[in-house]
């Protein structure tokens, strides 16, 4: 219920107010004559507390409160994809002459209503009609934007459908009963939107990044945490996946990180090219941008946004992938805004719903059964970069996500500053995922891949045991074999787990060429072995110039890794057998 209190005291983003009327926690508030939007976080008898969106400066004691009664949703449908929308959904690059910023008490949806489509309708007057179940189609850049009756919406009959044409977002597209729908609708972003069921995980998020693919794989649905100090590749890791994964939409978070990455971002992503369809990355994408520079409250609620509109996106049937960078601004802004409450600080100053809070995040993720017909599957896969001060993984927010996720890439400093990239530690880092992707993997992989992956770790493995021997012993005290063991696992390293996002014909590696890969390795690795097994030293095998070599092969696309490799083996085959052992 609407009604107007009063502003009683300023605190930063927080907002102290006395309302006049019942009020409900996160409900929507506009403050003082300026009208910033907020939503309600504390409720103490008639003392309410609001964390404001918008710079509060200036705001005064006395000056009004409007407590609109409702929820902060967020406005879904057509028109969302290749939008770039701020913290709490205000569409950012429509303004783009008045800047990156908005003007203050500007309230403006995501979509706006003069944004229309062309409507095919696909079901009937006299139809029976539930929440999920698709009433039509709208043509949305290259591709086709199914519509279905939102959740909520009581089930009933189809009275009026509108016939095909172009219509506006929110003009009544299908009257169920007494419900006028539209193309778009609204949810609030703190309510995750409701499924059929949820269903096992089963598929990987193909990244086409080796070290993931290979050793530390997502799952479709799962949530994967990066947590990595600065430089170490959060980033670079975060924009490589929403290029190259094969989910079909991609919403990307700018939390609270300084604001020309973002300005690179939306700079650099207009201009990229849909690997998988060959169109512009953006009509794929929603971009949020809540940058360090912006308003903190709102930084709060940006992740929730950018989770409701993944949802909306699963709800059609889509897979979905969003990243935030980086949860700890977002933590930050969290702690900001409760020390301003004065609530009670908990580890590291942190709220001591700093757990609770992000789990209302990641719970979230995961594959569904959607509601209504036709009968569909959608998922959303979370991937998360966290930046502990000081690469320090025990901090509260690295540990909060770790707990919600079943993948930790643990980026590594000392390895970025050897410009190993990604600089995914694969030692420190694990998927819980292996398990549910075993069956996609026999499915879908040729022969051998669980013998190959356990080569690629064993191998690493291996070398950590046999650096500390040489610690002990020099390199001189090993055994032939164990002498090529190092320089194989150095390879398998800087081939294979090395990755250049720049590099074009190198950013991207299908599963396929990496399994022809690692199983050329284990191939070459065997030949090696057998011919030491009868007696050659290591000295003899020429593998000087197989680095140089091996690093050719990243231009070859999956075809012509498989023939040239196999040449190659050939001939060094060939070269290892004449040469003779020496008698000891
Ligand atoms: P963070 O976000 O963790 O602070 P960035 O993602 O901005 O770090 O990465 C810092 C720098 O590291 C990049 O500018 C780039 O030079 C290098 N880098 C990171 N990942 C890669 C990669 N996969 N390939 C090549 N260079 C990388
Ligand atoms: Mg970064």
């Amino acid at each position: 219920m609407e009604h107007i209190g009063s502003v009683r005291a300023v605190s930063g983003p927080v907002v102290r107010g006395k309302a006049a009327g019942p009020v409900r926690m996160y409900e929507v508030a506009y403050v003082g004559d300026a009208q910033l939007m907020g939503e309600v976080v504390r409720i103490r008898g008639d003392e309410v507390d609001i964390q404001v969106y918008e710079n509060t400066d200036g705001v005064t004691v006395g000056e009004r409160v409007l407590f609109s009664g409702g929820l902060l949703t967020v406005r879904l449908g057509p028109g969302l994809l290749g939008k770039v929308l701020d913290g709490i959904g205000r569409p950012l690059a429509t303004l783009g002459e008045k800047g990156v910023f908005i003007p203050r008490g500007e309230h403006l949806e995501s979509i706006s209503s003069r944004e229309s489509f062309p409507f095919m309708p696909r079901v009937n007057a006299g139809d029976a009609a539930e929440p999920g179940d698709c009433i039509g189609e709208v043509q949305e850049g290259a591709g086709t934007h199914p519509i279905h009756i939102p959740p909520r919406v009581k089930p009933g009959e189809v009275r009026w459908i509108a016939p095909q044409a172009e219509l506006g977002v929110t003009e009544t597209v299908v009257t169920v009963d007494d419900t006028s729908l539209s193309l778009s609708t609204t949810w609030p972003v703190r309510e995750p939107r409701p499924a059929a069921e949820r269903l096992h995980l089963q598929t990987p998020l193909v990244t086409g990044q080796r070290v993931i693919d290979t050793l530390f794989p997502v799952a479709k649905g799962g949530a994967a945490v990066v947590p990595g100090s600065f430089g170490t590749g959060k980033t670079v890791t975060q924009q490589s996946l929403a290029k190259w994964c094969d989910a079909d939409i991609i919403v990307y978070i700018g939390c609270g990180e300084r604001g020309n990455e973002m300005t690179e971002v939306l700079e650099e992503f207009p201009e990229l090219e849909d690997p998988h369809t060959g169109r512009s990355l953006m009509e794929r994408m929603v971009l949020i941008a809540n940058t360090s520079n912006m308003p903190v409250a709102a930084r709060e609620a940006s992740i929730y946004l950018g989770m409701t509109i993944a949802e909306y996106f699963r709800d059609l049937g889509r897979d979905v992938a969003i990243m935030a960078d980086s949860t700890s601004r977002w933590a930050e802004a969290l702690r900001e805004i409760a020390g301003r409450m004065e609530e009670m600080p908990g580890e590291e100053g942190y709220p001591a719903y700093l757990g609770s809070r992000l789990a209302q995040y990641y719970e979230r993720a995961g594959r569904v059964r959607c509601l209504g017909s036709p009968e569909r599957e959608g998922s959303i896969t979370v991937i998360n970069a966290v930046s502990p001060p000081g690469g320090d993984f025990s901090e509260p927010v690295t540990q909060a996500s770790l707990r919600l996720s079943g993948a930790f890439w643990a980026l590594d400093k000392s390895l970025a500053q050897q410009r190993h990239f990604p600089s995914i530690n694969w030692r420190s880092s694990y998927s819980l995922f292996e398990e549910d992707l075993r069956g996609y993997y026999d499915h879908n992989m040729e022969s051998g891949w669980r013998e190959q992956k356990s080569f690629l770790r064993t191998t690493l493995n291996r070398e950590k045991e046999l650096l500390d021997l040489v610690q002990l012993v020099g390199r001189d005290g090993l055994s032939e074999s164990d002498k090529w063991v190092l320089h194989l696992s150095e390879l398998l390293r800087s081939i294979f787990l090395q990755q250049n996002a720049f590099e074009m014909s190198d950013a991207y590696c299908s599963p396929r060429k990496q399994q022809l890969w690692l199983s050329f390795f284990m191939e070459l690795h065997r030949t090696v072995e057998h011919r030491i097994g009868e007696g050659l030293l290591f000295e003899q095998v020429p593998a000087g110039e197989m680095r140089r070599e091996f690093l050719r092969f990243r231009e070859l696309d999956a075809a012509r890794l498989e023939s040239v490799s196999a040449n190659w083996l050939e001939e060094f085959r060939q070269q290892l057998q004449e040469t003779e052992v020496i008698p000891s």
